[in-house]
């Protein structure tokens, strides 16, 4: 059960419902967001009269969720969620197309990734600061230097900017550096103390990718940490999973789109770049998830691809990343969606 509160409710009256919901045998679990406040009550409630607890002071709504996410579920709330990023939305009919090199390099690598992205059309920039890499003796990312160098750049071409946290140590860090939408990528979906972390010390949008072999229902879950912080701004990002077949890098799996706009009201974007593995195989995976129904898509492209430092065989150059915006243009508008 999801006890919605209105807009307008005081604390005293979020307590007295939490008083209420613990006389009833029940365990709340509040979730503080921006823009309303949710409590999760867990336990047994087939006894339970919903309607003695609409009736509380300051609730808007009670909501049965059988789901075992409650926030992220579709059945705690009906429509699409639309999450902000400096006003620039993720979710509803705009399809957005992340754009940005894998890893953060030096301030003209960025500068010249930048003025790409914006050329192309792209409302946001991606570019990991912090690299996740298979080899420890593999580039391991500029730090904090490149977080600011990607500041810099992005904010020369008024782009938003959307970066990877590995370590909940950093995050102080990423919140001072005003990072707009945190990453939290394939090899972290289940680090549950980095994800509550995340949930309760901020309400910066997350891009929640999904583990290398998760099961949707792990990868829902995962999300729930976060919104059990109080965090609602959640986005989904399907980047392949691992299967037997190792002619690519991964497999996209299309089929999570259509599975977890049914399961979710959050947005959910693709990833055809970790995917694929190869810059050649992009497009046709870009069109695809734009096709299935995806809400955009986080691309690596390095001004330059083969100079790029980590990832150089899956970016697409400039030129590429804005003829594939003029071919998902099309896509999207057949769909009745813009780009
Ligand atoms: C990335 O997007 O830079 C990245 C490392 O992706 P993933 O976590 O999907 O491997
Ligand atoms: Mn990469």
């Amino acid at each position: 059960m999801i006890i919605i509160m209105k807009a307008s409710s005081t604390e005293p009256q979020i307590d007295a419902v939490e008083v209420h919901l613990r006389s009833l045998g029940l365990q709340p679990h509040t979730s503080r967001g921006t823009q309303r406040t949710v409590i999760g009550a867990i336990g047994d409630k087939r006894e339970i009269d919903l309607e003695r607890v609409e009736a509380l002071d300051g609730v808007e709504r009670v909501v049965r969720v059988m789901k075992p996410y409650k926030f992220v579920s579709r059945e705690s709330h009906e429509r699409d969620s639309v999450i902000d990023v400096k006003g620039i939305p993720i979710g509803g009919k705009t399809i957005q197309i992340i754009g940005g090199p894998c890893s953060v390099e030096t301030p003209e690598q960025m500068e010249a990734a930048a003025a790409g992205v914006a050329a192309a059309g792209c409302r946001l920039m991606r570019g990991g600061a912090f690299k996740p890499r298979t080899s420890p003796y593999a580039f391991q990312g500029k730090g904090v230097e490149g977080l600011k160098m990607f500041r810099e750049a992005a904010g020369r071409h008024g782009l938003p900017i959307v970066t990877e946290l590995m370590d909940v140590r950093m995050l102080d860090t990423f919140l001072e550096q005003k990072v707009d939408v945190i990453q939290i990528g394939t090899r972290n979906m289940q680090n549950f103390d980095l994800l509550k972390e995340v949930g309760r010390s901020t309400h910066t949008p997350v891009i929640l990718k999904r583990g290398l072999s998760a099961t949707i229902s792990e990868w829902l879950m995962a999300a729930e940490y976060i919104a059990a912080g109080g965090n609602h701004n959640i986005i989904f990002c399907e980047r392949g999973v691992r299967t037997y077949e190792d002619a690519y890098r991964n497999m996209l799996d299309v089929t999570a789109v259509p599975m977890l706009k049914r399961e979710t009201h959050l947005p959910v974007l693709i990833d055809p770049s970790h995917a694929g593995g190869k810059a050649w195989m992009v497009p046709a995976l870009s069109r695809a998830a734009i096709a299935a129904g995806a809400d955009g898509l986080l691309v690596e492209m390095h001004p330059n691809p083969p100079e790029a430092w980590s990832d150089a065989d899956q970016a697409l150059n400039p030129q590429e990343l804005t003829s594939l915006m003029v071919e998902l243009r099309g896509i999207a508008q057949v769909l009745g969606r813009n780009i």
